[in-house]
């Protein structure tokens, strides 16, 4: 899949003849989420447009070094006449902040690199070869010739950064490479964003992530583990959802192929975080399950009980490990 240039170019002139546009990006946003919603408000800003960067979730205060984090709204007040999607494969994906009967006629232009993007804009620009969406972000920016300044370098570097666990996962390419020395050369700080966005976590997600350790269970060459409510309210954990970087953690153990993490909601409904390693493709089996991702890292949410998530879930990744 490659965006054709002429959808490249329409999408500048759809940002051009807009004034008012509704920025938004996925619920319980990530680094990329984050970075690429600001970056692209940053420099829409920049060309007297106004722009309204939404969210239905806040964002971690891990992201507080980042200029205008605070701007973030988590509803779409006022009249637009274009909505931008980043970094979001599906309209669900957008959580409440999409409002069919109030946004659902206007154009939309999608931004985006998950493989199992449902190209659901009126124009969509969807590279799932490319690592991150602050990297489209930054091809769109200097395509209209925006101005790059730090505060929109250090945004889309925190894109890049988290979407790649600093150079490390297989989506990276020469091309991340390439975009994150750009970002370095125009005030991006490539310690300060590691540090902040990629590294330092609260003590709590350290405590949800060592009782998850305790937890999991090694299936043949499956990792899984939950971690219900109750484990949360026992450990005194205030976030609500998220696994505390655990399926990640998985993932670096050289017996472990796939792995899941199932985090119980307040709501009920389970979070699934899937990870496969290299070789291994894990975003077809979230696309099916109502979700989608990368080949690597992908996600999906399912009804609960946590048991029924997990019986739901299992037997799929056994095949999976076995069909490889
Ligand atoms: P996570 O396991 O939450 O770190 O997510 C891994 C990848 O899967 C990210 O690229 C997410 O954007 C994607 N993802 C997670 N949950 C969902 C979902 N419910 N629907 C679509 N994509 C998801
Ligand atoms: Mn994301
Ligand atoms: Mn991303």
């Amino acid at each position: 899949m490659h965006t054709p240039e002429a959808v490249w170019r329409e999408a500048e002139r759809a940002l051009r003849e807009a004034e008012h546009i509704l920025a938004i990006t996925h619920v319980a946003p990530d680094g990329d989420a984050v970075g690429s919603l600001l970056g692209f408000t940053h420099a829409l800003r920049s060309l007297g447009k106004h722009v309204v960067p939404t969210c239905q979730d806040v964002p971690h205060a891990r992201f507080g070094f980042l200029a205008g984090l605070n701007d973030i709204r988590q509803s779409a007040e006022g009249e637009f006449d274009l909505v931008v999607a980043l970094d979001a494969s599906d309209r669900t994906r957008l959580g409440a902040v999409f409002s069919p009967e109030r946004h659902a006629h206007l154009p939309m232009l999608v931004i985006d690199h998950h493989i199992t993007n449902l190209q659901f804009g009126t124009l969509n620009i969807v590279e799932p070869h490319v690592s991150s969406t602050a990297e489209l972000v930054l091809k769109l920016i200097k395509q209209m010739g925006l101005p790059l300044t730090p505060q929109i370098a250090n945004a889309l570097l925190t894109g890049v950064i988290t979407d790649t666990q600093a150079f490390r996962t297989t989506n990276t390419t020469p091309a991340s490479l390439a975009a994150a020395m750009e970002l370095m050369q125009h005030g991006g700080n490539l310690q300060e964003v590691t540090r902040q966005a990629l590294l330092l976590r609260p003590f709590e997600h350290l405590r949800l992530l060592g009782a998850g350790l305790v937890n999991t269970k090694l299936e043949g060459r499956v990792a899984y583990a939950t971690i219900p409510q109750k484990l949360r309210k026992e450990l005194g954990v205030h976030e609500e959802r998220g696994d505390g970087g655990l399926a990640g953690t998985l993932m670096t153990a050289q017996e472990v192929d796939v792995a899941a993490v199932f985090v119980e909601l307040v709501s009920g409904d389970v979070e699934v975080s899937l990870r496969g390693q290299p070789g291994f493709d894990v975003s077809q089996l979230a696309l099916e399950l109502g979700g989608g991702g990368h080949p690597a890292a992908a996600g999906c949410t399912l009804p609960g009980p946590l048991k029924d998530a997990v019986n739901h879930v299992l037997p799929r990744l056994r095949q999976l490990v076995r069909e490889a």
